[in-house]
C-alpha cells in the first residue's frame, strides 16, 4: 500500500516537474508548508506551489491543469485563509510574486496587477491625494484576493472602487467582467469558478494628500484594538449577520479567551482567533464549532465564516 502510495506520488511530482521544467518561467516549489504562507501560520503541505510571473505563466499553468484534470487553488497573500492540517492536494498559484504593475490610464484611474498589496496602492492614492481606498487601511493582502473577498471595512468596500477586472477562466481564456456582472456582495463576489482575477481596474476620486492622510488616521485610530493584536490571526472569524456584530455576539456569549489547544478566541476582538503558538488547523475548527453552537443556543443566530477554509484533514 505504502509503496504503491509513494509510486504514484512520485509519477505525479514527476509529471509536474516535466512540465515545469519545460515551460514556466517562474518558481515551482514541491511540498510546501502551507503555513509559511498564510497570516495564521497555520496548515499541512501543497503538493505544488507555481510562482506565475506573467499572463504566459498563468494561462499555461492552468491549461495543464484542465489538461492533466489536477486540482488547483488560487493565493494571494494568504490573509483570509485557514489551511487544513493535511495540506493541499493539486498546485497552488500563488498571485503575490508576479501581477505587480500599477497603470495609471487617467489621473484617477488605474490598473492595478493583483499581485500588488493594498496597502502599496493605498500610499500611491496618499501622496497622489486620490479618495476612495483609505477604508482599507489596515487590511493586509493583494488586490486579487481583496477583490475576490469584496474587502471592506468601516462603511467601504472593494465595490466602489472597481470598474471591472480582467480575469484568465479556467481554461486559461482571457476576459474583461464589469463591475455590475461581479455579483458582488457583502465580502463575496460570484466571479466565474476557477476564474483569476489578474488586474483590476480601480477609480478614485480627486481629492489632496491631507484630506486622504486624515482619512487614514481615522481609519486607524478605530482598528487601534484589533491593531495591537501581536499573534498571527486571519482578521474576522465570521461575518456580520444582518443588523449585528458578530465580535459583539461572540463576546455576549462569554467566549472572549476561550482555547483549543493553541488556538485562541482573542481578548482583544471576540471576533478573531489567534494563533499563540503551534495551534493546527483542527484547534481553529474546533473554536469556530463551538462558537457557532454557543451564540446559536444563546443568542439564535447561525454565524457565516468569513474565512475561507481549504484542504485535507
Ligand atoms: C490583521 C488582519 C486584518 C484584516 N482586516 C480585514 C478587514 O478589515 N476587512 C476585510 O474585508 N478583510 C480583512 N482581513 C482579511 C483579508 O486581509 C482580506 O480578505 C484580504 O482581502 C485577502 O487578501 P489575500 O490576498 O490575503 O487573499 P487570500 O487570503 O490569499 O485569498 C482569499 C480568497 O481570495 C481568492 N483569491 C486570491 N487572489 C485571487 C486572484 N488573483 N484571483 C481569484 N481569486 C483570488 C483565494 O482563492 C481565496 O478564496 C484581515 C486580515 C488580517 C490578517
Amino acid at each position: 500500500m505504502a509503496a504503491d502510495k509513494a509510486k504514484k506520488e512520485d509519477k505525479s511530482t514527476t509529471q509536474y516537474s516535466l512540465f515545469f521544467i519545460q515551460r514556466f518561467k517562474g518558481k515551482v516549489l514541491f511540498n510546501v508548508p502551507m503555513s509559511e504562507y498564510t497570516s495564521f501560520r497555520i496548515g499541512g503541505n501543497a503538493d505544488v506551489m507555481a510562482f506565475p510571473q506573467d499572463e504566459g505563466d498563468l494561462k499555461d499553468i492552468l491549461s495543464f491543469a484542465e489538461a492533466k484534470n489536477f486540482p488547483f487553488y488560487i493565493l494571494g497573500a494568504g490573509t483570509n485563509l485557514l489551511v487544513r492540517d493535511g495540506g493541499v492536494r493539486g498546485i497552488v498559484i500563488n498571485m503575490s510574486e508576479g501581477f505587480k504593475d500599477i497603470v495609471w490610464q487617467e489621473e484617477t484611474k488605474a490598473v492595478v496587477g493583483a499581485g500588488v498589496k493594498l496597502a502599496e496602492v493605498l500610499n500611491v492614492c496618499k501622496e497622489k491625494g486620490l479618495a476612495g481606498l483609505e477604508f482599507s487601511a489596515g487590511i493586509p493582502g493583494t488586490v486579487g484576493g481583496a477583490v475576490l473577498m469584496n474587502a471592506g471595512a468601516h462603511g467601504g468596500e472593494m465595490k466602489d472602487i472597481v470598474e471591472g477586472v480582467e480575469i484568465l477562466g479556467k481554461k486559461g481564456q482571457k476576459g474583461f467582467i464589469p463591475n455590475g456582472d461581479l455579483g458582488f456582495s457583502y465580502r463575496k463576489t460570484g466571479l466565474p469558478k476557477g476564474a483569476v482575477v489578474i488586474r483590476a481596474h480601480m477609480r478614485f476620486a480627486k481629492s489632496s494628500a491631507e484630506a486622504v492622510r486624515d482619512k487614514i488616521k481615522e481609519i486607524a485610530e478605530k482598528r487601534k484594538g484589533t491593531g495591537k493584536i501581536a499573534y498571527p490571526n486571519a482578521g474576522s472569524i465570521f461575518k456580520n449577520p444582518e443588523g449585528k456584530f458578530a465580535g459583539r455576539l461572540i463576546e455576549e456569549a462569554g467566549l472572549k479567551g476561550e482555547v483549543s489547544g493553541d488556538a485562541q478566541v482573542s481578548e482583544a476582538h471576540a471576533n478573531w482567533i489567534v494563533n499563540t503558538g503551534r495551534a493546527r488547523a483542527k484547534d481553529v475548527l474546533a473554536l469556530m464549532a463551538i462558537i457557532r453552537d454557543r451564540v446559536y443556543s444563546l443568542k439564535g443566530v447561525v454565524l457565516e465564516p468569513e474565512i475561507k477554509v481549504i484542504g485535507e484533514d
